[in-house]
């Protein structure tokens, strides 16, 4: 028999009455509540509801600046290491054509995919999703885009890569003189962006629009 949980308004446009708990999988009944407090569940004590204000607004808003960094992040150079009287920079995809030369397949695979193609998807796909639901233009693919967006997350791995380049930076930061070019900022900025898109997605929120623009366009085809 399901426990009760109260949850506000926009939770209860699902379809679905019941909530599982993200944390043990216990069923739980969604009961209309106002509050906007901490709900935890009553087995396990993970919280099953938190306040995020406008989490739709935020996703589109976080993906539109992480897509607009995108291309400098992959493609500006982040460093230039002066050595020797030598000088030499380089960008992420020059890294994935080097690896990609001196035949690391496995590693070039994995540098694009992590680092270059899944982020992008995921913050295009993000965007795509966030976007229609705000301009309420119903499309069925969005279901299976936003699956695919959940999914990729723990695909991505720009942040991986950061504390790489940061490591590589404290272990040459002595041996050569560095010098930050305008990718690595635009690097970071594209790490907090895809973190932050993370932090600001509340997934029953989505679904649940999700849910309730299709039985809306349905409803308008009907008439
Ligand atoms: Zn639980």
């Amino acid at each position: 028999m399901p426990e009760w949980v109260h949850l506000p308004d926009k939770y209860m446009a699902s379809a679905t009455p019941y909530i599982a708990c993200p944390g043990c999988d216990l069923l739980l009944n969604k009961i209309h509540s106002s509050s906007g407090r901490k709900l935890f569940c009553p087995r396990c004590e993970t919280v099953i509801y938190q306040k995020k204000t406008n989490s739709i607004t935020k996703v589109l808003a976080i993906s539109t600046a992480g897509l607009l960094i995108y291309i400098p992040a992959i493609f500006m150079p982040l460093l230039t290491i002066h050595a020797m009287g030598m000088k030499q920079s380089g960008s992420i995809f020059d890294a994935f054509l080097s690896f990609y030369h001196q035949q690391y397949y496995l590693v070039t695979i994995l540098l694009f995919l992590t680092s270059i193609l899944f982020p992008l998807v995921r913050l295009s796909i993000l965007f795509s999703v966030s976007l229609q639901l705000k301009i309420r233009l119903y499309s069925k693919s969005l279901f299976f885009l936003f699956r695919t967006a959940n999914y990729l997350d723990e695909w991505g791995m720009v942040d991986v890569y950061l504390i790489a380049l940061i490591v590589s930076i404290i272990k040459i930061h002595k041996m050569a003189t560095l010098e930050f070019d305008i990718g690595f900022f635009c690097f970071v900025f594209l790490v907090f962006m895809t973190r932050a898109t993370t932090s600001a997605l509340e997934p029953e929120i989505f679904w649940s629009a999700l849910d309730e623009l299709k039985q809306s366009s349905t409803k308008t085809i009907k008439q």
